[in-house]
């Protein structure tokens, strides 16, 4: 008779699959540090260029893989690396392609923490930094040193839309990578990999997952995706190489989102047009910004770019110069509806304030003088928050 093993370890070794599989509207979840190997043969004969190359839990597992290749399906691309939040994304591909004694162009609207860690890498590794206007290619000029631009369309707080078709022509024929920030488009308001009548494509994109894949406000990560193998493989390495991954439970609940995030990003998009025809009409703005809005700056190449007419939900204002700092918290703390918060692409609508002097570094003849305050509006009946702004407004009478 051959012995039982103990209940300890039967417990250990019980069967961790069921016998038979069934569907279920959302896939399994996994998670792993541990992947088994059934044999030495699948240990030994895998490689690291397979794209399901499972091995070890911070290279993917199914659930990851799952959400990156839908990413990459709404993005227009092929591949896609998932990173703990947009900024590890962001940075993931400044890690890959930026060496001593490289440059690397920067729009002066960017997203501001990459630029900050663009500088710290500036002082420690000599990596040359420099900022170009969006709307303005010619204020990008590229050297034989130059290796990658940024490129935000639009940018998120003052809401430019760049000149997107000149910009990555301009860096195709000086063989510089572009790197677009796609988190304001999403992939939903254009396609990166394919815009404009010439079928123009960017390299890379970086998408903050926390904004409108999420849409709960609650999870952080991020995603580099690209159409050439080659570049893929490039950030792949140093992806796997630096540790970066996600965990499994956060990457289920995004690609639960997904399946609306279309009708949410089309519902925001609609909702910050019927706020912005109101902003529009109030005396106490000197500047309301929107990229639909035929008054702000890079309306055109929006309109060339994103033929589907949509917006991410976000809108600016510029109060005039009469409301001084004091005026501008009153009013942002007398808001209800719209909560003082970073981020947006949530349900809860959300405002942000900012001191523009204090945030570029080119002489911008688009923007006029005054605070800025940002309006990320989220899923709630925007009749209720233009209620909401009137009575923030009337608090500063
Ligand atoms: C939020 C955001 C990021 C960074 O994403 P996190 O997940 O918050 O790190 C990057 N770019 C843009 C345009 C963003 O709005």
């Amino acid at each position: 008779m051959t012995k039982q093993n103990s209940l300890q370890t039967t417990l250990i070794h019980a069967p961790r699959q069921a016998p038979q599989y069934i569907e279920t509207i959302q896939p399994p979840l996994f998670r792993a540090s541990t992947i088994i190997f059934k044999t030495t043969a699948h240990l030994f004969d895998r490689h690291w260029t397979d794209p399901y190359d499972y091995s070890y839990g911070t290279h993917g597992t199914p659930t990851t893989f799952t959400l990156g290749d839908n990413i990459a399906r709404i993005e227009g691309g092929n591949y896609c690396l998932l990173a703990p939040s947009g900024l590890s994304a962001i940075n993931l591909v400044n890690s890959t392609f930026l060496s001593s004694g490289d440059e690397v162009w920067v729009a002066d609207n960017i997203y501001g923490p990459n630029l900050e860690h663009l500088k710290n890498l500036q002082d420690r590794y000599g990596i040359h930094v420099k900022i170009y206007n969006p709307i303005d290619a010619n204020s990008f000029q590229p050297t034989e040193k130059t290796k990658l631009i940024w490129i935000e369309a639009a940018g998120s707080v003052t809401l430019e839309f760049p000149d997107l078709k000149n910009l990555v022509k301009k860096a195709q024929q000086a063989n510089v990578l572009t790197a677009l920030d796609n988190t304001w488009g999403a992939g939903l308001a254009f396609n990166a990999f394919d815009f404009s009548d010439e079928h123009l494509s960017v390299d890379i994109t970086i998408h903050a997952l926390t904004k409108y894949p999420s849409g709960g406000g609650d999870i952080l990560m991020g995603s580099v995706v690209t159409r050439d193998p080659q570049l893929h493989h490039k950030l792949y390495r140093m992806h796997a190489t630096q540790g970066i991954c996600v965990s499994g439970d956060d990457t289920a609940q995004i690609q639960r989102s997904l399946a609306h995030m279309p009708l949410r990003y089309e519902q925001q998009s609609n909702s910050a047009i019927a706020v912005l025809d109101w902003l529009k009409q109030k005396a106490q703005f000197c500047q309301v910004l929107h990229p639909s809005d035929a008054n702000s700056a890079g309306h055109l190449f929006w309109q060339q770019v994103c033929e589907t007419g949509k917006s991410a939900g976000l809108v600016s204002v510029i109060f005039k110069p009469e409301y001084d700092f004091a005026a501008i918290r009153k009013f942002c703390d007398s808001l209800n509806l719209f909560k003082l918060g970073f981020s947006w692409g949530g349900p809860v609508s959300l405002v942000m304030l900012y001191d523009l002097k204090q945030m570029r570094e080119l002489e911008n003849t688009h923007l006029q003088q005054g605070l800025l305050v940002r309006f990320c509006i989220g899923l709630e009946d925007p009749n209720d928050l233009i209620q909401d702004i009137q009575n923030a407004l009337k608090q500063l009478e």
